[in-house]
């Protein structure tokens, strides 16, 4: 997370006068009220510290090493409101979709269960930041008329078993009522405090008809807080912590909605028990009800649910279809206004980060990426303007930093595979094909220990890596030969290489040249 940090100056005080160098060099004083101090009255201002000694904190002759360097900061303003952690308040281009999602949801003010719903599009459509700003309203909403809805976000990236999904609700919902009981038991022990005083006026304006009653309803809650264990993240029996969960939310009235975001990567990784308990709950339910919101980039593995999980799963289906360009540019062109120092961008930096984005299947992380990225640049260029130019300079380092992560998380014989590629293009080896590849890769073998794989299964994996747009690979004629592969890398060499020799079991390989070598003598 230390990347995260923010770096940004603090906050100045928006009655204080702005300093901007202009064009002709003149030191210029912009003020935002009228009663700032202005380029008059500056003078005097530094006069008078003159005359009050230099070693006065409050003023400009105090100025130390930073201050120069924080004001110095000539592009962004806000660079937080770039980074995929930051919820936008408006989304455009999503009024439909949060519409159907409000439509839907409004059941729960009204103390009904909401269909289940199932949102999907592709990554960086607004999935999880649409969700999340419905959610919030929801609750704002619920707390003003008071009606008792909640809902709880779970990434299933992270909570990835039916295990922990149960335990996270349970733990929520057991903290919860425990915070109600609390809150409860003190006004209990308030009315009784005041009913020893003055029992029959005390009395009077509760439900309870003697003291006793009082004691009753407070040692009945303490039992059900004692009743409530919280649930540990491993070691009970998945049972267990299902009945807690259920325990827990049934306790009261209300209505839950459950969004698991990232809902395909649970089904994936622990198939689809969770969701077929969570959506037969409510025929047990005796105070509380659950609705699912399940969001997904794929709808494919609705193809592993059981049926009955699958049609309650997608009672409603909200789709979230890829940005066009135009519309990138008006996402990009909100937040760009309070992320950048007002003019720090110029003309052509949002239409082409919109356009690149556009490309990569319309994501709007991408887009979001390439802006903070090519602000970036042009601070590390020490210019007052983000140009075109960083743009591109953007996209070739996203697009690095992505074959890097690719690479570096192959599995090893993959990774063998594209270090032989690597080893013949650096040699001048041209159209290279598999039984090329072959040779290397079984010399590279036989020096770092590991299995040798048939030719053939070499071959599936060189197309696995032409498949992650690592190399390419087309199949040429050769006549009465018959047909074979040429390889060719699709990613710089020099940098794909560090990351393969980063790798433990590569790494220990020191020199490569008899490697090479070794394909003349097969
Ligand atoms: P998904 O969940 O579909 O992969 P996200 O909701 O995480 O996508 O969106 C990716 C990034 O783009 C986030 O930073 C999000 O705030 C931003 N974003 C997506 N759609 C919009 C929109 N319509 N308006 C403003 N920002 C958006
Ligand atoms: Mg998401």
């Amino acid at each position: 997370m230390t990347d995260e940090s923010d770096n940004s100056p603090p906050e100045s005080d928006p009655s204080t006068a702005e300093t901007s160098n202009d064009a002709d060099g003149q030191l210029d004083v912009e003020t935002d009220t009228g009663t700032s101090t202005g380029p008059s009255d500056l003078d005097d201002v530094i006069l008078d510290n003159l005359d009050a000694g230099s070693d006065d904190p409050s003023d400009e002759a105090s100025r130390g090493l930073f201050d120069d360097l924080l004001e110095g900061e000539p592009i962004f303003e806000n660079k937080e409101v770039l980074r995929p952690s930051y919820t936008p308040h408006k989304l455009p281009h999503r009024e439909e979709q949060i519409n159907n999602m409000a439509t839907i949801l409004v059941t729960a003010l009204r103390g009904d269960t909401p269909s289940n719903i199932l949102i999907y599009g592709k990554t960086g459509t607004g999935k999880t930041a649409s969700a999340k700003f419905v959610s919030e309203e929801l609750e704002t909403t619920s707390q003003k008329y008071e009606v008792p809805c909640e809902v709880e976000y779970i990434n299933c990236e992270v909570t990835d078993t039916q295990y922990r999904v149960l335990a996270q609700l349970a733990n929520k919902f057991i903290d919860k009522n425990v915070k109600l009981i609390d809150d409860r038991i003190a006004e209990l022990e308030d009315i009784r405090s005041r009913a020893r005083e003055n029992t029959a006026a005390a009395l009077e304006e509760t439900a309870f008809d003697s003291l006793d009653d009082i004691e009753a309803e407070i040692e009945s809650l303490e039992a059900d807080k004692a009743e409530f264990e919280e649930v540990p993240m491993t070691g009970w029996p998945t049972d267990r912590v299902y009945s807690s969960f259920f325990d827990a939310v049934d306790y009261h009235e209300r209505v839950v909605v459950i969004m698991l975001d990232e809902i395909d990567k649970l089904v994936e990784k622990s198939g689809d028990d969770t969701l077929y308990n969570l959506s037969r709950m409510n025929s047990e339910l005796e105070n509380s009800r659950v609705s699912i919101m399940g969001i997904s980039n794929d709808l494919k593995f609705t193809d592993f649910l059981d049926p009955r999980v699958k049609s309650s799963l997608g009672e409603e289906e909200i789709v979230f279809p890829p940005y066009d360009a135009n519309q990138l540019r008006d996402i990009l062109q909100a937040r760009s206004d309070v992320a950048f120092k007002s003019d720090a961008l110029t003309e052509d930096v949002i239409p082409l980060c919109a356009a690149f984005a556009a490309q990569e299947h319309g994501d709007a992380r991408r887009a979001l990426d390439l802006l903070r990225t090519a602000g970036e640049l042009a601070e590390r260029d020490q210019t007052d303007n983000v140009l075109e130019d960083h743009v591109r300079q953007a996209q070739e380092k996203i697009e690095l930093d992505r074959v890097v992560e690719v690479v570096r998380t192959l599995p090893t014989q993959s990774k063998i595979v594209l270090f032989a590629i690597i080893l013949l293009e650096k040699n001048g080896v041209h159209n290279i094909n598999t039984g090329e590849v072959f040779n290397i890769y079984k010399n590279l073998c036989e020096e770092i220990d590991a299995d040798i794989l048939t030719q053939r299964r070499v071959t599936d994996l060189i197309s696995e890596l032409d498949m992650l747009g690592i190399v390419n690979a087309v199949v040429v004629s050769k006549g009465r030969y018959g047909r074979t592969k040429e390889i060719s890398l699709s990613v710089p060499t020099e940098e794909t290489e560090a990351v393969l020799l980063s790798d433990s079991r590569l790494g220990d390989i020191d020199d490569v040249q008899p490697f090479v070598q070794a394909r003349f003598d097969n």
